[in-house]
């Protein structure tokens, strides 16, 4: 009650919220609360959470924030929702984000754009924008985000929250509305480390509905970070923690604010006892061409799904099937959309397939195999999220690819699959949050949560 009180006086400034559903809340946590009087339930039972609008719900209407959508009801729950649901979590709706998860900003919203609370005039970044405006604002605890470029990380450093991508495969993309099905993967976005490690391990898990989900046992994520390292002291819980910093992520294009508040981070794990090592991602700028090529590409393919048939939106008016298709998806994509559509047949097409799909294909195998030349020198990957901190409303706007550049940071370990945080670390240019991107080997979540955790 306290935080639908909370969503109804502060969400109309903010825009975190696409859908509120009171009712169906204070029944579940009336039923949460049946049960913990019983005795029963475990750590996340009565705790409120919502959903990006990119995971299909049964009880609630999905957008994925898109008009092609609105309207749209699934018959049934994404896994990682009905997963949170078996945990006992409450959820209180669906939360904004950009168009079909493509953007930066929560600027490519259908609906409405997302205001930082930190300055009502700037994002909070995107895609998953209105999660973390959500957990900023304290209007739920933790929430459900996704990432398939950055979505959990860029925004969660933009308000000064805690977000994970894990490895690629450690969370069912059954029912996350598909953008690009070889980089989406669904993670926790909260207040700290300790929370995203709860919610990660109630989400997570083999899904045989999933064909990339990844077959290993269930992960007690909380129980690893809390899990001593070999040599630790109570002063110094990092002692004998690498960490590699990439020379490529401090480059001279880096904001001097992002830099110092990285900087001042690296210094405490420090002096928590981690060692910083210098190493390089020699293709950190190739991921950004790369990343869209292959995202685009696996969009248009995705989104033919959306033609008028069988999901949403169809034009009132047409002469005849093909007038349909072409009516429906003209009124029912934003612009970004259609870019992406566009480029992604572009670079599939007869022709331009070996040039600009087959090229990027090679190069995601070579930034991969970066990373693991990488991880020879050190544990974990540091460096920044984003070059810039939240930009204010309306700027970059105007020049889409300008947008791309900001995602170099985040690009890299999501075309490699590797798991992923944001940490926040301080404050830069107009007082706005700025996180520490970890970036670990493939299932080292435990890893960057508990170094998260020590630093937090
Ligand atoms: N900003 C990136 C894009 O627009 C990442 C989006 C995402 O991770 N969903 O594609």
């Amino acid at each position: 009650q306290a935080l639908l009180a909370r969503i109804a006086a502060h969400d109309h400034a903010l825009g975190a919220f696409l859908h509120v559903d009171a009712d169906g809340a204070l029944a579940r946590a009336a039923a949460a609360d049946a049960l913990l009087a019983a005795g029963q339930g475990g750590a996340l039972t009565g705790v409120p959470t919502a959903h990006k609008d990119i995971y299909v719900t049964a009880d609630m209407p999905t957008t994925a924030g898109s008009k092609m959508l609105a309207g749209y009801r699934s018959p049934f729950d994404a896994t990682v929702v009905a997963r949170l649901n078996a945990a006992g979590t409450v959820s209180l709706g669906k939360l904004n984000c950009d168009e079909f998860a493509m953007g930066s900003a929560n600027e490519n919203s259908a609906f409405f754009p997302a205001n930082n609370p930190w300055d009502l005039g700037r994002v909070p970044g995107g895609s998953s924008g209105g999660s973390a405006v959500a957990v900023a604002a304290r209007l739920v605890p933790g929430v459900t985000g996704t990432d398939t470029g950055g979505s959990i990380r860029q925004p969660a450093s933009f308000t000064g929250i805690t977000g994970i991508k894990p490895t690629y495969g450690v969370c069912s993309r059954y029912g996350m509305i598909a953008f690009a099905s070889s980089l989406d993967q669904a993670g926790p976005m909260a207040r700290s480390a300790e929370d995203c490690a709860l919610l990660l391990s109630a989400m997570s898990g083999f899904d045989e509905r999933d064909a990339t989900s990844v077959n290993q046992p269930p992960q007690d994520f909380h129980a690893q970070m809390l899990a001593a390292r070999d040599g630790a002291t109570a002063a110094q819980p990092l002692k004998g923690l690498r960490i590699g910093l990439p020379r490529e992520f401090f480059p001279a294009g880096l904001s001097a604010d992002v830099n110092a508040a990285v900087r001042a981070g690296l210094a405490e794990l420090e002096k928590l006892g981690a060692t910083l090592v210098d190493v390089s991602l020699p293709r950190t700028e190739l991921a950004i061409p790369v990343y869209y090529i292959i995202a685009p590409a696996e969009a248009s393919s995705n989104l033919s799904r959306f033609d008028g048939v069988k999901f949403g939106h169809r034009a009132a008016q047409y002469d005849d099937l093909l007038d349909m298709y072409k009516k429906t998806r003209a009124e029912g994509f934003g612009a970004e959309v259609k870019r992406r559509i566009m480029i992604g047949t572009y670079v599939l097409s007869h022709g331009y397939y070996d040039a600009y799909y087959l090229q990027a294909q090679k190069l995601r195998r070579m930034i991969a195999d970066d990373f693991q030349q990488c991880f020879t020198q050190c544990d974990l990957i540091a460096g920044p999220v984003a070059p810039t901190v939240a930009w204010k409303h309306g700027e970059g706007k105007d020049d889409p690819t300008q947008a791309y550049l900001a995602d170099i940071f985040t690009l890299p370990g999501s075309l490699a699959g590797l798991p992923g945080m944001s940490v926040p670390v301080g404050t830069g240019a107009g007082g706005m949050p700025v996180g520490l991107q970890l970036i670990g080997n493939y299932f080292k979540e435990g890893q960057l949560l508990h170094t998260a955790h020590a630093l937090q």
